[in-house]
């Protein structure tokens, strides 16, 4: 017997598909989709806390490179939502965004369960990483005038108290953005357990807009703008590629790319290949 869904309660699940091990759910009452099993807050834990990353100062600048532009962009996309102030990056890993909000003009810091990823980043960017869940972290209530989630709340185990989180330490009017792979997209229904990011030892839960516009309106966000955006698989693909090693050569070739990705990101939106959601919300 599959547990209630943890966003409506319905207890309800119909099966998407299955891959080795993993079974994907889907809810029929509010779409959200989930794994049949879930792994406990210590093995998330564990699977994090010590992750792999870049531990060279030269390295991590070399790789924060690969996100500038995409980052870049989604800051000035806050401008418009939002007046500089506190900010809270959710899942910051070595902290590459909470670097560039701080650059743009924000007062920023960022949250992690990734205990390497903070220590690596904290002398390498000058940036405060606070090491823990959200709920164990306890910032104060109305305290940051933004929190942004990027690729993030599709590994958490617990998305409504952690939106509830999110919600208590936002002040109100406050902004919070949210970019996470789009299971209503085409690639997602089409590709099923091939889609690039069905990862059930990552991904907990598949969001298409109607699940994740429920999970924010329930905690009191009106949702601003929203719109599907693709691309951020292949930064990651190098990342990993390049972790701990030949970040150089993949940033001299992710810049030869980088021309033709300008078109292939047009071209893909113009073709419906998009398949990541970016929202930006504001608590009421
Ligand atoms: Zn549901």
């Amino acid at each position: 017997m599959a547990e209630r869904c943890p966003l409506c309660g319905s207890p309800e699940a119909t099966e998407r598909f299955r891959a080795g091990e993993a079974r994907l759910l889907g809810c029929p009452g509010c779409g959200l989709g989930r794994l049949e099993a879930l792994p406990s807050a210590e093995e998330l834990a564990a699977r994090y806390g010590e992750a792999d990353v870049c531990t060279d100062r030269e390295g991590v600048f070399k790789e924060m490179e690969l996100y500038r532009q995409r980052f870049s962009a989604r800051l000035r996309e806050m401008s418009r939502h939002a007046a500089r102030g506190r900010l809270l990056d959710v899942g910051c890993s070595v902290g590459y965004f909470v670097r560039l909000a701080s650059e743009a003009g924000w007062e920023a810091e960022g949250q992690d369960i990734a205990r390497r990823a903070a220590a690596v980043g904290r002398s390498a960017f000058d940036v405060k990483i606070s090491v823990g869940s959200l709920r164990e972290l306890a910032f104060p209530g109305d305290s940051f005038d933004a929190v942004t989630m990027w690729h993030v709340i599709e590994h958490l185990p617990d998305p409504v108290g952690e939106i509830a989180e999110v919600s208590r330490i936002l002040r109100r009017g406050g902004l919070l953005a949210i970019e996470t792979p789009d299971a209503g997209s085409r690639a997602a229904r089409s590709r099923k357990e091939r889609w690039h990011y069905f990862k059930p030892e990552q991904h907990l839960f598949y969001y298409s807009l109607r699940p994740l516009s429920a999970l924010l309106g329930r905690h009191g966000f009106e949702i601003l703008a929203r719109r599907s955006v693709g691309g951020t698989g292949f930064a990651a693909g190098l990342r990993r590629a390049g972790a701990g090693g030949a970040a150089e050569k993949l940033v001299a070739l992710a810049r030869k790319l980088a021309t033709l990705r300008r078109a292939v990101v047009g071209l893909r939106g113009i073709m419906g290949l998009n398949d990541a959601l970016l929202v930006y919300a504001r608590k009421r």
